[in-house]
């Protein structure tokens, strides 16, 4: 389920007001719904009151809140007020396997420090699922990644 937030010229569309916005945020939320998109046919990054609905949406604890865009107003520096990143997404994303079958957590654990699992003694499925890769991905979503490879990751240095 989404919510409505039309954006453009045509009489027929607009910017969704924000009280309603925020009614409906808040009812569906009650109501059980864990996705949300901050769109509805128009262009997310016409709506002024972008990064507040999404700041709401967040407060209201929405686990997933996306949008689109057609990306020609999407500058870099609006893009970042919009979302809180996070120190690595590969490690929800990826998998990295070394040549002798680990599973790596971090794509340049050159030295093995972030193994997840020995893939000729388990599936993948465990390995990706296993306790210290769940660890892993918990440090990245509460920020706390002292003592991990992320701490030290060059892509964020
Ligand atoms: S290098 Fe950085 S971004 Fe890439 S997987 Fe490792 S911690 Fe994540």
């Amino acid at each position: 389920m989404t919510s409505a937030m039309l954006s453009g010229r045509d009489p027929h569309w607009g910017d969704m007001d924000w009280d309603l916005l925020c009614r409906l945020l808040k009812e569906m939320r009650e109501a059980g719904v864990e996705e949300i998109g901050l769109f509805y046919l128009g262009e997310s990054f016409l709506y002024r009151k972008l990064p507040d609905a999404i700041a709401y949406a967040r407060e209201l604890g929405y686990p997933y809140i996306f949008l689109t865009t057609n990306g020609r107003l999407a500058t870099p520096d609006r893009v970042r007020a919009l979302r809180d990143p996070l120190p690595c997404w590969a490690v929800f994303t990826e998998g990295h396997i070394t040549y002798d079958g680990k599973l790596a957590a971090c794509c340049f654990d050159h030295d093995g420090r972030f193994n997840m699992g020995d893939l000729k003694e388990m599936s993948f499925t465990d390995a990706w699922r296993s306790k210290a890769f769940q660890a892993l991905r918990n440090a990245n979503l509460c920020k706390e990644v002292r003592g991990t490879a992320y701490e030290e990751c060059i892509a964020y240095r």
